[in-house]
């Protein structure tokens, strides 16, 4: 199968794999299924994989803050914005292009949601509520726009607030910005293992903890630590971090192939501040839906995975101004470090085949 769907998840990388062997070692290897918090040696060189890849992580995220393991971005987003609201109670805002994740925080804490510009750029406030708490992702999971974090930032702090970012899809992909508070990340989504992310929190803000229960993660996330899961997302940050001009460059590629592939089709999301590992596209009069089945050698989708089977048309598509039929008719690619120019090329003349066989009345 072809896979275009980087935005969902991505392939592990051979040297994360290689990372997390090391730890799921059974009763005849020398440790390598130890508890990290174990004060004998193989706890302690268990608890030693876990700070090296917890340096690794860190290095690819602003200085002056702690990384805190959590079971995935999720866990980090309602753990940020739960627990960020007892310390600025001024109410939250996010932009309506947000993650589930996220929306489902601020809709159970009866937030407010900012609207986004047709080219899916999140509106820049003039004012913020003060001692409140905003949420902005850094790139679209649905259509790779960069959003304006910065200046969020900027005002969000003016008004004596927090900022969280949920960077997971610009994680390892492009710097990120020095501004926020809390950032969300996520290893699946940089060749890393699926139930595994961190939240880093700024040093100075005394978030309070989510989970309860043991003193694991600095007293800040109960629950025993997984030493090949974190190792895992230690080597895939390593790895993410001395290939990101080369990723990057190879994303930009695939990008200038399927644009020219994808002639005739409208692109959905603003065509300069983005991330070029992903295409969200329609064509008029198409029926996205059945595009899925009548190219099924290729893993594609009609927007957010977690929003696949819902039934409902993509919330970012209708932010931007789509009607209910240009957002049917509307498909998410996305690639990265291990889809090759070829594949690409075979899966995008697979979906235009298939978009052909529409026209021809049944
Ligand atoms: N935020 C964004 C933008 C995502 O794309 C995802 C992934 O689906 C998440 C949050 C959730 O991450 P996780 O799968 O680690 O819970």
């Amino acid at each position: 199968m072809i896979y275009l769907d980087y935005q969902a998840t991505t392939p592990l990388a051979p040297e994360a794999r290689e990372a997390m062997l090391a730890w799921l070692g059974g009763p005849d290897s020398d440790g390598g299924f130890a508890n990290p918090a174990a004060p004998y040696r193989i706890g302690r060189a268990a608890s030693v994989a876990v700070e090296m890849a917890r340096d690794e992580v860190a290095a690819l995220l602003p200085k002056g803050g702690r990384v805190i393991f959590t079971s995935g971005a999720t866990e980090a987003i309602n753990w940020a914005l739960r627990s960020a609201a007892k310390l600025k109670p001024g109410g939250v805002t996010a932009s309506a292009i947000e993650h589930a994740a996220v929306l489902q925080c601020v809709e159970a804490m009866a937030g407010a949601l900012v609207p986004v510009s047709s080219d899916g750029i999140a509106v820049v406030p003039d004012a913020f509520p003060e001692n409140g708490i905003a949420a902005l992702m850094l790139v679209n999971n649905e259509i790779g726009t960069i959003q304006p974090v910065t200046q969020w930032v900027e005002r969000v702090h003016a008004a004596g607030g927090l900022l969280l970012c949920d960077a997971v899809q610009g994680f390892g992909r492009i710097a990120i910005p020095e501004g926020p508070d809390l950032i969300a990340v996520t290893a699946h989504k940089i060749h890393g293992p699926k139930g595994i992310g961190a939240l880093w929190i700024r040093d100075g803000i005394d978030l309070p903890p989510m989970m309860l229960g043991g003193a694991q993660e600095m007293g800040m996330r109960a629950g025993t630590v997984s030493p090949a899961l974190v190792a895992g997302f230690g080597a895939a940050a390593r790895v993410a971090r001395e290939r990101m001009a080369a990723d990057a460059a190879h994303a930009e590629r695939l990008w200038a192939i399927a644009q020219a592939e994808m002639a005739g089709w409208n692109i959905n999301g603003s065509m300069q501040a983005r991330w070029h590992g992903n295409l969200n596209l329609r064509l008029e009069g198409v029926n996205a839906t059945r595009l899925l089945s009548d190219a099924r050698g290729v893993a594609f989708t009609l927007g957010s995975a977690c929003g696949s089977g819902s039934g409902r048309s993509s919330h970012v598509l209708r932010a931007i101004g789509l009607s209910e039929t240009e957002a049917r008719a509307s498909i998410r690619l996305g690639w990265g470090r291990f889809t090759s120019e070829a594949d690409l090329r075979e899966g995008l003349g697979a979906i235009k085949s298939a978009a052909e066989l529409q026209k021809v009345p049944a």
